[in-house]
């Protein structure tokens, strides 16, 4: 069984690339997730934790996205297509 949690690194929905996707951060940063912040290499995505938050963040688009719902969308086509 594959979580949509599980979903790897995806690419950015505008420039169709993972060069300038990071991973989102959500709830309350420990030290190292903050520093990790500040250096860019993770997006701080708010304090509130929703079921279908982004999971991907594109920092040339400054966008989210890779959503739950997404990844259960694409979860599902790919589980029926064959
Ligand atoms: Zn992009």
């Amino acid at each position: 069984m594959i979580f949509p949690w599980d979903v790897r690194r995806k690419s950015c929905p505008h420039c169709q690339s993972e060069a300038h996707v990071i991973p989102v951060l959500y709830g309350s940063l420990s030290r190292r997730a903050e520093k990790e912040v500040k250096a860019g290499k993770v997006h701080y995505g708010g304090s509130v934790v929703s079921l279908d938050r982004d999971q991907w963040y594109c920092t040339l688009h400054h966008q989210a996205f890779g959503g739950v719902s997404e990844a259960l969308d694409e979860q599902v086509a790919a589980a029926n297509a064959d």
